[in-house]
């Protein structure tokens, strides 16, 4: 039987490569992967935009997490597996990256173009005024309302939550748009209940039915905003191949599997592609 890594390298040399991303690519970046198989268990349910946009308690509580969360993603560095897509793109082998991650790494690695499937957490938009701006922004703004909390993070999911207790959340002060003052602030990202916006996800359906070959890289495509991309690909006759640790929705699906850690086993792809890859 084949080494699958051989079998991918010998699809990817081809090129026309369309990349799609999960958690599971920045959980060596230290963004743990609630879903996959070393993640830890979720504390809270995840936040439905239904809930953001009419509870304020359940606001505060989630911008509390999130601003202790901030100081860990905020500082997040590609690793290798990203520093791979990269290499592989300017080789020429890479055509398109989509990613489910909102962590904005495969850009901190040199990657172009790429579709941030579910928005990006450096940015926030506001919901009365529509105006986006830098998360760096609001997290200074959030620090000078907040002076004394100083609450430290036991553990940080990729949404850029934190665990805190309750008498930290209690004493956390959000606060609102600065430039129409009365606007809430949520994230720029895709929250559970909330739909991606459909010219987006027409730009990847796109780039799948453009490929020679998706390769899915640390998703366990557990949801359908990710899962449809790999059965628009096998409707269409375009192989699969999924490099992830542990199994996935899409295995069915797949001409090749490579369950390994990430990092590895795209250095390694990258390392034998090298006559291409600068
Ligand atoms: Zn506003």
């Amino acid at each position: 039987m084949p080494d699958p890594l051989s079998a991918l390298r010998d699809l990817v040399a081809e090129g026309g490569v369309a990349v799609l991303s999960g958690a599971g690519l920045s959980t060596e970046s230290g963004i743990p992967d609630y879903r996959g198989p070393t993640g830890a268990a979720r504390t809270y349910a995840p936040m439905t935009y239904q809930t953001f946009t009419r509870d304020a308690a359940a606001r505060r509580r989630y911008w509390a997490r999130s601003h202790v969360g901030w100081q860990v993603i905020g500082r997040a560095a590609p690793n290798a597996g990203h520093q791979a897509v990269a290499a592989l793109q300017r080789a020429g082998l890479v055509d398109a990256v989509l990613t489910q991650n909102v962590d904005g790494l495969h850009q901190a690695a040199g990657a172009r173009d790429v579709v941030e499937l579910h928005g990006n957490i450096d940015r926030v938009v506001c919901l009365g005024c529509g105006q986006t701006t830098p998360r760096g922004d609001l997290d200074q703004r959030l620090r000078a309302a907040n002076p004394t909390f100083a609450a430290l993070a036991a553990a940080v999911n990729p949404d850029g939550d934190a665990d805190l207790d309750d008498a930290a959340v209690a004493v956390f002060r959000p606060v609102d748009c600065a430039r129409c003052r009365s606007g809430v602030l949520k994230p720029d990202v895709v929250f559970f209940g909330e739909s991606v916006p459909p010219e987006r996800v027409d730009r990847c359906f796109a780039a799948v039915g453009a490929a020679r070959l998706l390769l899915v890289l640390g998703s366990s495509l557990t949801v359908m905003s990710g899962r449809r991309f790999v059965l628009r690909a096998a409707k269409l006759g375009i192989p699969v191949a999924i490099v992830n640790q542990g199994p996935t929705r899409g295995d069915a699906y797949a001409t090749i599997k490579v369950d390994a850690p990430l990092g590895t086993a795209l250095q390694a792809l990258a390392h034998s592609l090298r006559s291409s890859v600068p």
